[in-house]
């Protein structure tokens, strides 16, 4: 089978032949239909996340749908031939925050960086082994091996690469307003950055029955795509004061809720700024490890609330199938969201158009 593989930071992807092991008992071997380009890929790709946490050589991808081929011998959830959902973060189902619905924030499934939780890794090309990315995921090959609670089954009737889209940028995006936020009905939202997470923050406004919502970007075709998706106001930020704008819409007061997409300090702590008092700021973008985020330590005069969220809150189980329902009954527009379709031979041009915010979404499709 083949692979795509980062050998070395700024250095293209090598579409290399690879073998794949397993899967093991709790395991599930799936067949990746169509995988997106995620900037999470690209923080890799380029170096912003590097170190002990991200060994190279790796196969990055984590935003996948595809079949199952072969599952394990423990597995219940799921069998040969379903079309799953992947997730990037498998659960033990056990530890205490599963137990209590929190299944994202899950410390029993810690694997040494690059592997599985077993501490093995999975692709291989010869004797060298390959990395894989986060907690035992590497999409962007024709086959990966992920934790049975990281393949959900889904409707065969939902296209695979629309499905893909809700293994990362869809579930973070929709899920940070509707499961971290809880957004009521009538509230005004700013959504910072509308790149795939962004627009999907958007479409979770629009399902939330937000009155405004405002999206902010340095780019105009962004902010046209946000538009399409159901902002009401658009700001470029290049050219305008995002904070002072946002008052200017919301009567003086800034928003109820602000979403930064991003993950940037400085567009975390304009996010602050932009909501009004006893409002929440929402950081959805993973930040690089160290940064920090300024917060004025009046926050108690304000009583402004600040909430990190990790990929939408999710509950893989319950939320792959709720996106897919909001899918099928045309709540949620995403067959526009996917501006390319890729072959993995050519997913460093993926990547080209991703680091000039040419697409909403690139997909690749591996084995198509
Ligand atoms: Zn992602
Ligand atoms: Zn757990």
């Amino acid at each position: 089978m083949r692979g795509a593989v980062l050998y070395e930071a700024n250095t293209p992807l090598q579409i290399e032949d690879v073998s794949v092991d397993g899967p093991r008992d709790d395991e599930v071997l799936v067949r990746v239909a169509a995988t997106g380009a995620c900037h999470s890929d690209y923080h890799v790709m380029d170096g912003t996340w590097h170190g002990p946490g991200y060994p190279l050589p790796i196969i990055l991808g984590h935003e996948a749908a595809g079949v199952v081929e072969k599952v394990g011998s423990s597995v219940r959830t799921t069998r040969p031939g379903d079309h799953v959902i992947l997730s990037f973060a498998p659960n033990c189902g056990r530890c205490r925050m599963c137990t209590i619905g929190r299944p994202n924030l899950c410390t029993g499934m810690v694997s040494p960086p690059g592997r599985f939780q077993d501490g093995t890794r999975r692709h291989r090309k010869g004797d060298m082994e390959i990395n894989c990315f986060g907690r035992g995921m590497s999409s962007f090959a024709e086959y990966s091996v992920v934790h049975e609670s990281a393949a959900i089954p889904i409707s065969k009737e939902v296209p695979l690469t629309v499905a893909a889209l809700m293994g990362c940028a869809v579930m973070t995006g929709v899920g940070a307003v509707l499961n971290t936020a809880a957004v009521e009905p009538g509230s005004t939202v700013a959504v910072f950055a509308t790149g795939g997470v962004g627009l999907n923050v958007v479409q979770g406004a629009v399902l939330a029955n937000a009155s405004r919502i405002i999206a902010v970007d340095l780019l105009d075709n962004k902010l046209d795509y946000a538009s399409s998706f159901g902002a009401t106001h658009t700001i470029n930020a290049s050219r305008q004061n995002a904070v002072e704008q946002i008052r200017e819409l919301t009567d003086g007061l800034g928003v109820d809720y602000a979403f930064d997409a991003i993950g940037d300090a400085r567009v975390s702590r304009a996010c602050y700024d932009a909501v009004r008092r006893g409002g929440t700021a929402v950081v959805v973008g993973m930040a690089p490890t160290g940064t920090e985020i300024p917060i004025p330590a009046t926050i108690a005069g304000e009583e402004k609330v600040v909430k990190g969220c990790f990929y939408g809150s999710t509950r893989p189980a319950v939320d792959f199938k709720r996106l897919v329902d909001f899918y099928q009954r045309g709540a949620l527009k995403l067959d526009g969201m996917i501006t390319r379709t890729y072959s993995l031979e050519s997913i460093n041009d993926a990547f080209d158009a991703l680091s000039r915010g040419e697409n909403a979404r690139g997909v690749i499709t591996p084995t198509n």
